[in-house]
């Protein structure tokens, strides 16, 4: 058996370790004699792989008591819905900031329960970089601001956390939660689409702070109710059951690398050295402003885009899989997450120096 390096924005690589141990507890876990996947989550079994996982996630970013931890459905798209329907809180207006694709989404859709205030943009510059703390015009009276910490498609990273004042701030973490520590007392929400630092698709973790629960917009459904599932447990219904416990495993995995701390680290590394090859080598570039270069996700493009597919087929034979950039804007990435390995990262600079001197 062999297994590639997998560079793929989401859903993305996992850690060998965690694929393996599903795998030995797949048909028969840990002597019941049935997998998860076939067990009620009502079932103690299930109940107690439930609670690690919430409290391993708790333990990995120094959660509050005061914040609830949901495991939902319907991955972050979901959220650009459920934030407003949630958060509004009988006003009817929202700070958004604008940085890509993904804030963009979250805006069109908000802008469905209520008056959303683009308050800073990147787009006078293409989207390269994150508006600066003196640049958002912030409304006092805004319900809550929404930014997106780590723009995936264009790579663009924050490297700072927004001071709201007293209005709630909440965050979209798909792509970065667990890279690094945050310091969740700042956030009034945080939601993260599991499929790339957390486990498979199929589950969005939500990190809400208590009080701003049970005031929803009329109308909200049950299932897209916070308070309803913060009192169940995240199992008002079925929840993603086999998500869950593969994202717990990652948990665990997590912890064992010695946490998140530790894997900043390796992240840090892992994405100095390719923007700085990407950077001493004229044959690609990358055009996001140093300060907010993402570390999980590495877009860049060739001198040349009429090499883009030779690129991708032999980056492919070479073992290298999922560097195409996003479908609207081309080019190529590199995501990094947690579970990419550094292996992989150094084989992707080999692969990518010996092309540009096949190439230049
Ligand atoms: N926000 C960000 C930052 C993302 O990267 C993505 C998915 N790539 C989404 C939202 C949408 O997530 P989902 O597909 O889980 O709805």
């Amino acid at each position: 058996m062999t297994r590639v390096f997998n560079f793929c924005a989401g859903p993305a690589a996992l850690p060998t370790p965690v694929l393996e141990k599903a795998s030995a507890e797949m048909l028969d876990w840990q002597g019941k004699g049935l997998s998860v996947m076939e067990m009620s989550h009502r079932s103690p079994e299930y109940v107690s792989i439930a609670q690690k996982a919430e409290q391993d996630l708790r333990d990995l970013m120094s959660i509050p008591d005061n914040y609830k931890v949901l495991f939902m459905q319907g991955g972050a798209t979901a959220q650009f819905a459920m934030i407003p329907m949630n958060l509004l809180r009988g006003k009817a207006t929202a700070d958004y900031i604008n940085t890509g694709q993904w804030s963009a989404k979250a805006i069109k859709e908000a802008k469905r329960y209520c008056d959303v205030n683009v308050v800073a943009s990147a787009e006078d510059k293409n989207f390269t970089y994150a508006p600066a703390q003196q640049d958002l015009k912030l409304n006092p009276e805004a319900a809550y601001v929404h930014y997106t910490p780590n723009e995936t498609i264009g790579g663009v990273e924050f490297d700072y956390v927004p001071d709201t004042g007293d209005v709630p701030l909440v965050a979209d973490f798909s792509s970065s939660i667990l890279s690094e520590h945050i310091d969740v007392t700042k956030f009034a929400l945080i939601y993260a689409g599991a499929q790339k630092n957390i486990g498979p698709a199929g589950l969005c973790i939500v990190i809400v702070r208590e009080d701003l629960l049970g005031d929803v917009l009329v109308g909200t459904p049950t299932a897209m109710n916070y308070q309803v599932a913060a009192d169940n447990g995240s199992m008002y219904n079925t929840p993603a059951t086999y998500s869950w416990y593969l994202a717990g495993l990652v948990f665990q995995w997590l912890k064992d690398q010695g946490g998140v701390d530790a894997i900043r680290k390796v992240n840090e590394r892992k994405a100095k050295k390719l923007y700085e090859f990407i950077d001493l080598n004229a044959f690609y570039s990358n055009p996001v402003a140093i300060n907010n270069r993402s570390k999980m996700n590495v877009p860049f493009v060739l001198k040349d885009d009429a090499l883009d597919k030779i690129f991708l087929a032999e980056a492919e034979k070479a073992g290298l899989l999922n560097l195409a950039g996003h479908r609207s804007v081309g080019g190529m990435r590199a995501s990094i997450y947690n579970s990419v390995p550094e292996e992989a990262v150094d084989a992707l600079i080999a692969f990518m120096a010996d092309f540009a001197e096949k190439n230049m």
